[in-house]
């Protein structure tokens, strides 16, 4: 049995018509940039969140460096960041001229560790910028009360959890800024690039309004250097009709979820694979099923012989993914911090032992019995 890491036409098959309709409508209005349907899928998304402003943006690494441009990061200053991410949170810093600082992960969450961020506070800290990678919250209580301590600025990185709740309140509404991504695998996707920015501070959601128009206030009269990163009228549009589907699709993945859970412990294997937990059932209070602490963008996985299994997975026609094989402070562009290995041993951990398995919404039980099976299969050879 072949199955994809991501099905993307098993969901469009479910909204084809009302995604075309959308569509044919911004085309018969010839109105390409901003306009009505970019401000009706802004004032969705800001409800949705719970956040005061919502302004869209031309993808999640653009909306990362707005954000530090709105707070006006630049040479000297430095933002703490995850060294176990994707590219883009700590590119965006040095593409300001900052510097990236890393503090390592907790190995359960795979979110940056609070106490860590705490050693490496300077006088030179401006921000930091947590991620709620594969769609689980990042510690948003203690990261914020750091910051208060040292009057920092909040970036969330949401790009990958559009949806998570944090103690009942969802991602992005946390901090100062969040950043989220509409690239077509993530849980909101796109028909191509796209992005956005909530915050609750409407000094900062002028700014960033001024920003992605090359700081233009008013026509042809520049206060600040912006840019050109305006989100698409026609990918507001798409992602408007897809927006009240979401709350519907993360269901999918935490059921999703569940039976993996179910299955692996079937299978006698959880002693072998480590199951990503959410923050409830670490609690002890609630399965993966209930918990919105987690909205799994990805279903990640550890094994010891990672790059064994996924080269047996492949054969058997299961599409698996390495997020990410090498951590950011030991990617070349970024030698000049002079980072070693061993400097962030639980993001090096990370980054050798994890394996995202397909969860997205439409898998079906019959798919995930076979992952489950092709995984005994490899542990028992
Ligand atoms: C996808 C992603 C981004 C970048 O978003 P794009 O829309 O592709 O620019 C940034 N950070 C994280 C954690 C992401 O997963």
């Amino acid at each position: 049995m072949n199955v994809p890491l991501l099905d993307l036409k098993a969901q469009y098959r479910t909204l084809q018509p009302q995604i075309e309709a959308a569509v044919a409508e911004v085309f018969a209005a010839q109105a390409f940039i901003l306009g009505p349907k970019v401000q009706a899928f802004e004032q969705a998304c800001a409800a949705y969140c719970g956040a005061a402003h919502a302004i869209g943006i031309s993808s999640g690494t653009d909306a990362l460096l707005m954000a530090l441009m709105a707070e006006g990061l630049g040479p000297g200053d430095e933002v703490i960041t995850s060294p176990y991410t994707f590219f883009a949170t700590a590119g965006c810093i040095a593409r300001l001229g900052a510097t990236p600082v890393f503090a390592d992960i907790e190995p359960r969450s795979f979110n940056i560790a609070p106490q860590k961020i705490a050693e490496k506070i300077t006088r030179k800290t401006k921000a930091i910028m947590p991620v709620h990678l594969y769609g689980r919250a990042a510690e948003m209580d203690a990261l914020n009360k750091l910051a208060r301590e040292h009057q920092l600025a909040v970036v969330e990185d949401a790009c990958q959890a559009i949806g998570t709740e944090f103690r009942g309140r969802r991602v992005g509404a946390l901090g100062d800024y969040g950043c989220f991504s509409f690239f077509p695998t993530k849980n909101l996707g796109g028909a191509g690039d796209g992005g956005l920015i909530t915050t609750h501070d409407p000094a900062r959601a002028a700014r960033l309004v001024a920003l992605r128009n090359h700081g233009m206030e008013p026509k042809y009269f520049h206060k600040l250097i912006g840019g050109n990163f305006r989100l698409d009228a026609l990918q507001a549009a798409v992602l408007h009709v897809k927006l009240p589907h979401l709350d519907g699709w993360m269901a999918g993945r935490r059921r999703n979820a569940a039976r993996y859970a179910q299955l692996f412990a079937a299978a006698g294997l959880t002693d072998r694979v480590t199951l990503p937990a959410t923050p409830c059932a670490e609690a002890g209070a609630a399965d993966a099923e209930t918990c919105h602490c987690h909205v799994f963008n990805q279903y990640i996985i550890r094994v010891p012989q990672r790059d064994a299994l996924r080269a047996f997975l492949t054969e058997r026609g299961i599409g698996t993914e390495v997020y990410y094989p090498l951590p950011l402070h030991l990617q070349e562009c970024f030698r000049y911090l002079g980072h070693q290995p061993g400097d962030f041993p639980e993001s090096e951990r990370a980054a050798a032992e994890t394996l995202a398995l397909p969860i997205y919404p439409e898998l079906t039980d019959a798919q995930a019995e076979a992952v489950v099976a092709a995984i005994r299969d490899f542990l028992r050879r």
